[in-house]
């Protein structure tokens, strides 16, 4: 073959191999991938061959990634565990919810859940015949009675420590209910991560996460996962719905979310020593009324929490005096902490959940899910905790003026 003219040099890929291994997973930023051979590309399309084909069916850094996951989920038990990461927390549950329902079933969940979820719920998938059944999920005696009533009911999908009254869930007993009753159980375990909680381990069958919160813990990137014992199912089935739905998480956000991960553990206990201690320090606070945190004696669920997660996880709330009004001048006084509708950030972050995460929401059902005028949810993140005690305290004395 002659030699390539110049322009075309330019144009194509120059010869390259690893010498070495890299000793930090590579961002692999390609769409696609070549074949050595017809034979090669027609063995990995039979999947008789392992091979990487398209970055949308997967690709080696999001893939690097999702083991990682499946490992830091499984950790502690001895059957293996499979993840898939996708593009958002939102498109790993509706990626899941689309694999494993059809039209005609329900999927029997809780009120507090995630904002998202509740809307992807009535709003996108009840079109598509999957019903939403709303339930208290902490009354397992009623939860069962349901499954047995209804036979529709495939699913039941909960949230636990929930926003943002951090209430929870028995895992293992919700588990056993729905082994009993042959309907596949979910749980959301964004606000913990595996290090503090590891549902699959209670028998839960999949575990969805945002990753975008405490998992890559910086901000700086959006993806999602979900994680099962049910290897085969998801390789199969699930898999399948996210390559045709094209709900696969870039690979850059993959590759953000790798480095967050090597430091989960650092992040997540600074994160529960700070929560801890500001929960103590707004509990004796003269402008404070109430506070929701499962490290404190007080909170209805803090022997369940105590037990089925290792170290309380980062997010309170509290309720402080005056109402609306006071909470309005609460957050503008802020300023070293943030006001952002995210979570699990190094940063502390700061909502009002009345006029932002929850203003369309009507004031009864607000006030059915803990979700009072004067609620401030805080998302505490790893600065030294005197200086994030200070903000507040500042901010409260200017809230009741
Ligand atoms: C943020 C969040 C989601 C949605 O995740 P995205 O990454 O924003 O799509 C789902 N569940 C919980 C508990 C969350 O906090």
């Amino acid at each position: 073959m002659s030699k390539p003219t110049f322009e075309s040099l330019c144009v194509h890929e120059h010869p390259w191999q690893l010498t070495t291994r890299p000793q930090q997973l590579p961002l692999f930023a390609t769409s696609s991938f070549a074949f050595e051979s017809i034979d090669q590309g027609m063995a990995i399309f039979q999947k008789k061959a392992e091979g990487d084909v398209y970055s949308r069916y997967g690709n080696p850094t999001v893939t690097a990634v999702e083991k990682k996951l499946a490992a830091l989920a499984a950790w502690g038990s001895d059957q293996p565990a499979s993840a898939l990461l996708t593009g958002s927390g939102m498109s790993a549950i509706s990626t899941l919810l689309c694999s494993l329902l059809k039209a005609g079933d329900s999927v029997l969940t809780q009120g507090n859940l995630y904002g998202g979820t509740t809307e992807l719920f009535v709003k996108v998938l009840s079109g598509f015949g999957i019903t939403p059944l709303f339930t208290d999920l902490r009354n397992l005696d009623a939860v069962e009675e349901q499954l047995k009533r209804n036979p529709t009911i495939r699913m039941v999908y909960g949230e636990t420590p929930s926003n943002p009254t951090l209430s929870c869930i028995d895992l293992e007993g919700l588990a056993s209910i729905g082994r009993k009753a042959g309907v596949v159980t979910v749980v959301d375990n964004t606000f913990c991560t595996p290090y503090l909680q590891r549902p699959l381990g209670y028998g839960i069958d999949y575990e969805i996460h945002s990753t975008t919160k405490y998992l890559n813990g910086h901000g700086n990137s959006i993806a999602g996962a979900i994680i099962t014992h049910r290897c085969e199912e998801l390789r199969e089935k699930v898999w399948t719905t996210m390559k045709l739905m094209g709900t696969t998480a870039p690979p850059f956000d993959a590759w953000l979310l790798n480095i967050g991960l090597k430091t989960l553990p650092l992040r997540i206990r600074k994160h529960a020593e700070n929560a801890e201690a500001i929960a103590k320090w707004l509990e004796g606070h003269p402008g404070v009324i109430h506070v929701n945190a499962t490290s404190l004696p007080s909170h209805p669920d803090h022997e369940l929490a105590s037990r089925q997660m290792d170290l309380p996880c980062g997010m309170l709330s509290f309720e402080l005096k005056g109402g609306l009004e006071a909470g309005i001048r609460f957050m503008n006084a802020l300023n070293f902490c943030s006001l952002a509708p995210t979570l699990g950030d190094t940063e502390t972050l700061v909502l009002h959940p009345a006029t932002m995460s929850h203003l369309n929401v009507e004031r009864a059902v607000r006030a059915a899910n803990g979700i009072t005028d004067g609620l401030i949810r805080l998302s505490v993140g790893i600065e030294q905790w005197e200086d994030i005690a200070a903000d507040l305290d500042q901010a409260l004395a200017k809230s009741t003026l």
